[in-house]
């Protein structure tokens, strides 16, 4: 499923594994600590190779910890993209600690970085629907405004978001909230 606004971008939507699709940036959904995790933290590192905690240990000695809502960016060792943007979303504590701003400017962040180094083609997760049980019903029309709403003015240089949505509820949930537009 795909939306594509009058200036010829587009927002698609594909059913995956982040990792196995091509872009110039891919995003994670990482943890302040920038340590490595489950989910697709895991799966990044383990097809990235070891080069992209290497870099995230230098970053690390910089910034100690990266807050919720901001992203970093690595190179993508052996990942088919020339970046990986970690962008820390928020865990879910019932939505009332600002959980909504913190995940849109999680996304936000993602694109700053893509807009600095003149990204096309940028992927993402569904960043903290995983372990970090942000409902995902919840999730999806955040992560799809913040990230449409570029591509839409025109304000980057990014030509294609593409969400890449591991399981079938969570692709599901994208598709219904992009439908309901
Ligand atoms: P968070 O801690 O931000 O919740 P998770 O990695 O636990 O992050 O989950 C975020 C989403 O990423 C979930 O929908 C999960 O199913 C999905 N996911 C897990 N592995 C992959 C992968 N290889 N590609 C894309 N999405 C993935």
């Amino acid at each position: 499923m795909e939306k594509r606004f009058p200036n010829g971008k587009v927002l698609k939507l594909i059913q995956g594994d982040i990792t196995k699709v091509p872009a110039d940036a891919i995003c994670n959904a990482a943890n302040s600590g920038l340590r490595g995790g489950g989910g697709v933290d895991g799966a990044i590192h383990r097809a990235g190779g070891p080069s992209i905690m290497k870099e995230l240990n230098e970053i690390r000695e910089k910034i100690r910890l990266c807050p919720p809502g901001q992203a970093v960016a690595t190179g993508a060792g052996n990942l088919p993209a020339k970046y990986v943007f970690h962008a820390v979303g928020p865990i879910y504590r019932g939505g009332d600690h600002g959980e909504a701003n913190t995940l849109a400017s999680a996304y936000e962040s993602c694109m700053k970085l893509a807009a600095d180094r003149g990204v096309r083609v940028i992927t993402f997760p569904s960043i903290s629907t995983g372990v970090y049980g942000y409902p995902v019903d919840l999730a999806a029309p955040i992560a799809l405004r913040t990230v449409a709403r570029h591509l839409e003015k025109g304000d980057t240089p990014v030509e294609e978001a593409i969400f890449v949505l591991f399981d079938e509820a969570t692709f599901q949930a994208y598709e219904q909230a992009l439908a309901s537009w």
